[in-house]
């Protein structure tokens, strides 16, 4: 599924790419955006290979759900909580995704407008 060289962010993982990592568990690695789009913008990245949201399987479930609660956990710890912040995946060519490995982002710190562009 994943070749070294095929995947930044499976690079990314596998350290063989540097980021700036803000948080890391068994299962998710978050990580600073390299041209953040807000005062915060972090992406949050399962460690298990999945191209798009069209990708996931029964098997993701859990995986998902704990993306979305790391981010609020950092939100809480980043302090962007009670002022609000933005989470977002892309998904596909239209949906604005250049990065075929899912990603949640963690946008913060400025008022963020709707509907999105
Ligand atoms: P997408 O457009 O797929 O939703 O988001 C991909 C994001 O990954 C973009 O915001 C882009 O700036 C970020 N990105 C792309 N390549 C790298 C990289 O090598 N390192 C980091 N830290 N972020 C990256
Ligand atoms: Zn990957």
């Amino acid at each position: 599924m994943y070749k070294t060289g095929n995947c930044i962010f499976c690079d990314i993982i596998n350290r063989k790419i540097p980021s700036k990592i803000e948080y890391e568990n068994n299962n998710v690695l978050v990580f600073q955006d390299i041209n953040a789009q807000a005062p915060i913008h972090l992406l949050i990245i399962p460690k298990i290979h999945i191209s798009t949201i069209n990708d996931l399987q029964d098997e993701h479930y859990n995986i998902i759900g704990e993306m979305i609660f790391v981010a609020k956990q950092i939100a809480e710890k980043k302090k962007i909580n009670d002022h609000g912040y933005r989470l977002i995946f892309n998904c596909n060519e239209a949906g604005g995704q250049t990065v075929f490995h899912i990603h949640l982002h963690l946008l913060g710190g400025r008022k963020f407008i709707w509907p999105p562009g």
